[in-house]
């Protein structure tokens, strides 16, 4: 299996390992496969009688046919072991007759990043000896929260890697500034920056562009490589889970194998749902695909009219891993509806306008895959409070916006398919907001409200955040943001 860009109408390929230790391609696209590989009646079936580990190694090896089958499924029973994800890496929990709940959040970080971070490490240490690399890849991140400490969490301690995160110095939780501190490893550092987000990630870009920094790497034996959500070894891993849901189900009786399933998720970068769309196009009997917006909600527009438009007011939600107005992944949605031609096109449109208007091709495979919806932080708490209320079902904030949308669309549609929602985080991670929409009342300060939810819901605190507030501090370092790459040269 080849890879070629989005952008690339020559289709100049390359194996995955390559695209694994690239991250992006040269011209600005996305790397995607030549072809899907199938997934027949036979396929599900086997993958049926399979643990996780070895059902995501089968799915991988569809993809990265230049690494073996042994060398995915040591991958994958290591990233998906008992003590990284105990009671198993992706369980599926029936929420109501019609929906279930994706729960995959039950890893190092309590969020959903840790399915694709916990094996993108292990498949780039491999691709760094199959390309022949003798430097060591250096990975940084620029985060707003979650994926700076799964990252953190699947790279620490890896063969051939040093990895740095810089996050915004007020631009993250509480909890999720613990979790980054309270980091350890030998060949990880972490460093907030004055300065939003935003500066954080121009930082990051720069240093990626500045020809002088990279020769000064290479000088010292670092090639940079990134983690982010658009490389392909993020993406395949998230396929498997779809497969797998789709398996459980069958496995409890619930669907016979041919039922159209839906699924709904709560969607930034367009990553996740992505995933679940090219597991429908490999042969996955599964039908609509929701996408679930929180107050930015510029791809329910998008989806609706076919015109993606960036130009709007940024919202800064109770869902902030889904406070994004750029959702890179959906450059690869284009490619496999419209051709290299028209991607390149659109992504010029976007960067010179921040918009473009989709051909009637692509608005057909849209039309006929995806819908739409969104919540506002209203909607948001009062579905957290009634799948709680209601259903015994203790969901997190981002999880809710999709819940509120799945409802939507079941109200809407008349479609009683059952459906499958992807649950991203925790409740226990976004602990003050979920307190408060089900408390009415505000929780302790800081990690305070971790214990006001267990204690409300006599349910347990996720085991990565219990005790974070006495674990022992190792990085307090706060910089300039022009301060970026003198940083990066100093852990160098
Ligand atoms: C990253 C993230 C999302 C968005 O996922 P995409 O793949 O970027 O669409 C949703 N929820 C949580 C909790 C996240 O961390």
């Amino acid at each position: 299996m080849k890879y070629y860009s989005t952008r690339d109408q020559k289709k100049n390929s390359f194996d995955s390992a390559v695209v694994i230790k690239k991250g992006l391609a040269a011209d600005g696209g996305l790397f995607v496969p030549e072809s899907l590989p199938t997934l027949t009646k036979e396929d599900v079936e086997k993958l049926c009688g399979m643990t996780y580990p070895e059902r995501a190694a089968t799915v991988l090896s569809k993809f990265l046919t230049d690494y073996t089958y042994d060398e995915l499924l040591a991958d994958c029973k290591e990233a998906y072991c008992e003590s990284s994800f105990p009671g198993g890496a992706a369980p599926l929990a029936k929420v109501t007759d019609t929906i279930y709940s994706l729960e995959l959040w039950h890893g190092p970080t309590a969020a959903f990043k840790d399915m694709a971070l916990q094996i993108m490490p292990r498949l780039l240490s491999r691709a760094l000896v199959k390309t022949g690399e003798n430097n060591t890849a250096l990975i940084l991140v620029a985060t707003s929260g979650d994926t700076g400490k799964a990252a953190l969490e699947g790279y620490k301690d890896v063969d051939g890697v040093k990895i740095m995160v810089f996050y915004p110095v007020d631009g993250v939780s509480k909890v999720q500034k613990l979790q980054m501190a309270t980091q350890t490893g030998t060949n990880v550092n972490v460093c907030a920056i004055k300065g939003n987000f935003d500066d954080a990630q121009n930082g990051v870009k720069k240093i990626f562009s500045d020809e002088e920094a990279k020769a000064e790497l290479l000088k010292n034996g670092y090639i940079l490589s990134s983690a982010n959500s658009i490389n392909w070894g993020r993406l395949a891993p998230q396929i498997v889970y779809y497969v797998s849901a789709y398996c459980d189900m069958i496995a409890r009786g619930d669907i016979n194998y041919g039922e159209k399933v839906n699924v709904c998720v709560p969607t930034g970068n367009f990553g996740n749902i992505f995933a679940a769309y090219l597991a429908k196009c490999m042969g996955l009997p599964l039908g609509k695909l929701i996408c679930a917006s929180n107050d930015n909600n510029v791809l329910t527009d998008f989806l609706a009219t076919g015109t993606y438009n960036k130009n709007r007011d940024f919202h800064t939600t109770i869902s902030p891993s889904m406070d994004i107005l750029i959702s890179s992944n959906l450059e690869r949605l284009l490619f496999f509806a419209a051709g290299a031609e028209k991607t390149a096109a659109y992504m010029k449109q976007l960067n010179e306008n921040g918009a473009y208007t989709v051909s009637d091709d692509v608005k057909a495979v849209i039309d006929e895959n995806f819908v739409g919806f969104y919540a506002n932080e209203d909607s948001t708490r009062a579905t957290l409070e009634h799948f709680y209320r209601d259903y015994g079902y203790l969901a997190d904030t981002h999880t809710s916006v999709a819940l509120n949308c799945a409802e939507q669309y079941l109200a809407l549609s008349g479609d009683n398919s059952k459906m499958i929602v992807a649950s991203t985080a925790s409740p226990y991670k976004f602990a003050s907001d979920v307190y408060e929409a089900i408390a009415h009342k505000t929780a302790s300060a800081d990690t305070g409200a971790l214990d006001d939810l267990s204690a409300l819901t006599t349910t347990e605190i996720s085991y990565p955040l219990r005790g974070l507030a006495s674990r022992k501090v190792n990085f307090d370092t706060v910089i300039e943001k022009d301060e970026m790459l003198t940083e990066v040269y100093k852990f160098m």
